[in-house]
C-alpha cells in the first residue's frame, strides 16, 4: 500500500522490520526475526568486496575471514559468558536446521601466568590444567615452555567457526523464512509520518532505494556513528580499534602432524597476549595458521569513516609487528616453518562497559553492536536477543537486565 510521508515522498510500508548490517550479528538477527510468520523482514548491507572492489568501498565487515574462535566459556564476566554459552547452543541448533556443519570442535588451550584471571570457577570444571611437559605429551608439536609452565585445556565445547560460512548460512535460512536480502549501503534512516499520521521509518540507500519499515534495527558495528543512521544529535560512545591478523601458510606435508592443534590464547607476562587458530583452508586453497593480538591495548585508534576506510584499504602492518606474532607461533609450534607470511587489517568495536549494546534508541529504532573483539562467539545470541527486543510491543522483554546492555551516548540521550 503506497502512502506519502510528511515530506511528500510516496512510499510503500514494505516491511515490519528492516535490519541494517549483513555481518554476523545482523545476519543472525535476520534469521531469528524472520521466524515469526507474517512478519515482513528485510536485511540490508553490502556484500563482501572483491580485492578489485575494495578501494571503491567505504563500508566493510569483520567477518571477511575463515576462522573465528568460538567457545562455551569465555572470560569471567557473567553476561559475556552467558552470551557465548547460548551462542554455541544456538549454533548447534542452526547446524541441524541448515544441514551445514559450522562448529569445528578442536578445543581451546590457554597458557601463561595470567590465565587464572580468565577462568571462572565453572569454566575450571570444564577443562584440565596441564604443565608444559604434560601438554607436550598430549600434543607433541606444542611447546609453551618458553612462555609459561601453566596451561588450561578446554577439550570440548571450544573451537572455531568459519565466519563467512556462518553469515552465509544465517542468511540462507533467513531467506528461506521469507526475509528479503538487499545488497546496498544505507545512507540514512529517518523517523517520519505518513500523510495519515502513521509513524514510519524511511531508509534510503546509496543505490537510490527508499524503503519503509515499522522498525529498524542497526547491526552496523563500527560504522554505526557514520552515515545518517542515528538521529542527528546522537553519537554512540565506543572506540574503533584498528588491528591486524597474521596468516602463516602451512605446508600440506605438515597438515597431518598439526592436525589435532587446538585454538590458543596466551596470557603471559613476557609477551603480548595473543590468540591463534589451527591450520584452516582459505579461499585461495592454501592452509594458514592465524594469530593476532588479544585485548584492546596498542591498536590504532580510528575516528572518522575516512580513517576506517583507509585502514581497511591501504594500511600495511609493519614487518616488526608482524614478526612479533609470527615468532610466537613458530616458538610454540615446534618444527613449523611457514611457507609464507601475510597480514590483514581489521577493526574492533570497544564499548566502555566491554559489553554489547542491545537497546532501543527510540521506540522504532534499535541497535545491537559491540563485539569487543569477541563478537563471533556472541553473535547468534545477540541476533536472537536483538530480534526479540525490537519485536516487543512494550518494555524490555529479555532476561538479561536492561542496564547491562544499555547503549551509552557521547552526549546524554534526550527522550525520543
Ligand atoms: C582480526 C579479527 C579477529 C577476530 N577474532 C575473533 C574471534 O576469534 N572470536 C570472536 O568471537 N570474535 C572475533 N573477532 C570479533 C568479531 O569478528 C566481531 O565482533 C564480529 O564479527 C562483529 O560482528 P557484527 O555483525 O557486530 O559487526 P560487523 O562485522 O562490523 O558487521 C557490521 C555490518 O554492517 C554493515 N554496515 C555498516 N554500515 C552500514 C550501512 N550504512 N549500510 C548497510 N550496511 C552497513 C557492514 O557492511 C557489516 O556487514 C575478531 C575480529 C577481528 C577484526
Amino acid at each position: 500500500m503506497f502512502k506519502r510521508d510528511c515530506f511528500g515522498v510516496w512510499m510503500a510500508m514494505e516491511y515490519d522490520l528492516c535490519i541494517v548490517g549483513t555481518g554476523l550479528w545482523g545476519s543472525a538477527a535476520a534469521r531469528h526475526a524472520s521466524k515469526s510468520t507474517g512478519r515482513k523482514v528485510c536485511l540490508i548491507g553490502p556484500s563482501e568486496p572483491t580485492q578489485q572492489e575494495r578501494p571503491e568501498r567505504e563500508i566493510f565487515s569483520s567477518h571477511y575471514d575463515a576462522g573465528r574462535n568460538v567457545r562455551k566459556y569465555q572470560g569471567t564476566n557473567h553476561y559475556r559468558c552467558l552470551l557465548s554459552m547460548r551462542t554455541l547452543a544456538n549454533l548447534r541448533e542452526l547446524e541441524k536446521i541448515s544441514g551445514t556443519k559450522l562448529f569445528n570442535e578442536v578445543g581451546h588451550l590457554m597458557y601463561g601466568e595470567k590465565l587464572h584471571e580468565q577462568l571462572s570457577p565453572i569454566a575450571q570444571e570444564a577443562g584440565i590444567f596441564l604443565s608444559a611437559s604434560q601438554l607436550r605429551d598430549r600434543y607433541p608439536f606444542l611447546d609453551i615452555s618458553q612462555y609459561s609452565d601453566t596451561s588450561f585445556l578446554f577439550p570440548h565445547d571450544a573451537g572455531y567457526v568459519n565466519p563467512r560460512l556462518l553469515v552465509g548460512t544465517q542468511q540462507r535460512v533467513a531467506k528461506q523464512q521469507g526475509c528479503d536480502i538487499i545488497d546496498d549501503v544505507v545512507e540514512s534512516v529517518t523517523e517520519t509520518k505518513t500523510d495519515d499520521g502513521e509513524p514510519v521509518m524511511r531508509v534510503t540507500t546509496t543505490r537510490g532505494r527508499t524503503l519503509s519499515a515499522k522498525k529498524v534495527l542497526l547491526c552496523t558495528g563500527v560504522f554505526t556513528n557514520f552515515k545518517k543512521l542515528l538521529p542527528l544529535h546522537l553519537k554512540l560512545d565506543f572506540k574503533i580499534n584498528g588491528t591486524f591478523l597474521v596468516k602463516l601458510e602451512v605446508a600440506r606435508s605438515d597438515l597431518e602432524r598439526f592436525g589435532t592443534m587446538p585454538c590458543t590464547s596466551s596470557y603471559t607476562n613476557t609477551s603480548v597476549d595473543s590468540y591463534s587458530l589451527p591450520p584452516i583452508q582459505y579461499p585461495d586453497g592454501n592452509y594458514y595458521m592465524k594469530i593476532g593480538q588479544l585485548g584492546n591495548d596498542g591498536h590504532v585508534p580510528l575516528t572518522t569513516l575516512q580513517e576506517v576506510k583507509e585502514f581497511y584499504v591501504s594500511t600495511k602492518t609493519d614487518d616488526a609487528s608482524v614478526n612479533v606474532f609470527k615468532n610466537i607461533m613458530v616458538d610454540i609450534v615446534k618444527g613449523f616453518s611457514p611457507l609464507s607470511v601475510q597480514s590483514e587489517t581489521c577493526s574492533v568495536l570497544e564499548t566502555p562497559s566491554k559489553l554489547p549494546y542491545c537497546d532501543m534508541v527510540s521506540p522504532r529504532l534499535g541497535i545491537a553492536i559491540g563485539g569487543n573483539g569477541l563478537g563471533a562467539m556472541m553473535s547468534d545470541e545477540m541476533g536472537r536477543m536483538a530480534a526479540e527486543m525490537i519485536g516487543a510491543t512494550e518494555g524490555w522483554n529479555l532476561d538479561i537486565p536492561k542496564e547491562q546492555l544499555r547503549a551509552r551516548f557521547v552526549l546524554p540521550k534526550p527522550n525520543l
